[in-house]
């Protein structure tokens, strides 16, 4: 067992820390939140005042901020304070060039980093279900892999660092420009008086299937229990899925990708955000294409 940092303690952070102390780890839980801190010590972390105090004598730590800019802070207070040993495991979803420029810094201060931003939401995250899409080397890759895989059921190695966040905003333009396309088709089908359960149980099982059809279905009373059956509460905020499509198409306009697909999903999550929905799960998109 090791004794783990773990700094950002917030909706997904949180049953992270706890499902770590649950596997019988000594995790040291930093967050600038009191009520975070009491949750972690209710799950048997042990709180502590700063980033710096929860990484004197870490082997491994791990961040779940929200952004790049939270990282960057976090890991300069942290340099100088963590032991040359411990591996720095950051599963925060950030761009692309600052998850390279920090680990880069890391490196710099002789400390090993990887990018391993995850798939899977807050009830993953709790469950320890979480997919994690690791960046950094294969060296590094292995330090961490066993402190990942006892918060999730996968660990990839997505390649250098930087992969990680690569695969992460990539696979979740997939996400949102699939899960418009399923939207339009669902109100196609209602307006060629087509029964919503028999297009599914066809879409289900032919060429149209994705994880957007079958397993998180955006109407409500078809598929699996999904947040369109409880008025799209809870799921997959649509706040954070325009966070990771402005992400994919920044880093798209660095490397001059063309995604004509995800810039028009991101502008659609974006007018529903600015609309006062972006509380909203993301499936909750079909209501401007039904109204
Ligand atoms: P959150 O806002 O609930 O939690 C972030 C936590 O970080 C907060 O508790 C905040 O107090 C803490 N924090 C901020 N700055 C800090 C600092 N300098 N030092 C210590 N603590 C600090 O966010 P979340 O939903 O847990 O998401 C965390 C990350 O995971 C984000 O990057 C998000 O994009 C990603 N993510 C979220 C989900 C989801 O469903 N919520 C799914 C996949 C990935």
């Amino acid at each position: 067992m090791a004794r783990i940092a773990f700094i950002g303690l917030g909706n997904m952070g949180g049953g992270m820390a706890a499902n770590l102390a649950k596997k019988g780890h000594d995790v040291r839980a930093f967050d600038l939140s009191a009520d975070a801190l009491d949750k972690a010590k209710t799950a048997g972390c042990l709180p502590v005042a700063s980033a710096a105090e929860a990484a004197d004598g870490a082997e491994a730590i791990v961040t779940m901020l929200p952004a790049g800019k939270h990282v960057a802070e976090v890991y300069d207070a942290l340099f100088g304070v963590a032991p040359a040993s411990a591996i720095l495991i950051d599963c925060s979803t950030i761009d692309v060039a600052t998850a390279k420029q920090v680990a880069e810094a890391a490196q710099a201060k002789g400390l090993v980093a990887v990018d391993a931003p995850v798939s899977g939401g807050i009830g993953a995250a709790n469950a320890g279900t979480l997919t994690f899409m690791v960046g950094g080397s294969a060296e590094a890759f292995d330090r961490a892999q066993p402190i990942l895989a006892d918060m999730g059921k996968a660990v990839i190695h997505a390649g250098a660092n930087g992969a990680g966040q690569a695969a992460k905003i990539c696979n979740n333009m997939i996400l949102g420009a699939t899960m418009i396309a399923t939207c339009e088709a669902f109100v196609l089908a209602e307006k060629l008086g087509l029964d919503a359960q028999a297009f599914y149980d066809i879409a289900s099982v032919s060429s149209g299937q994705s994880w957007s059809m079958t397993t998180y279905a955006p109407l409500p009373g078809i598929g699996p229990d999904t947040p369109a059956d409880h008025d799209y509460q809870g799921g997959f905020a649509t706040a954070l899925m325009l966070k990771d499509l402005r992400l994919a198409m920044a880093a798209a306009k660095d490397v001059g990708a063309d995604t004509p697909m995800g810039a028009k999903a991101a502008e659609r999550y974006e007018a529903f955000a600015a609309a006062g929905q972006g509380n909203l799960d993301f499936s909750a998109i079909i209501r401007t294409l039904r109204d």
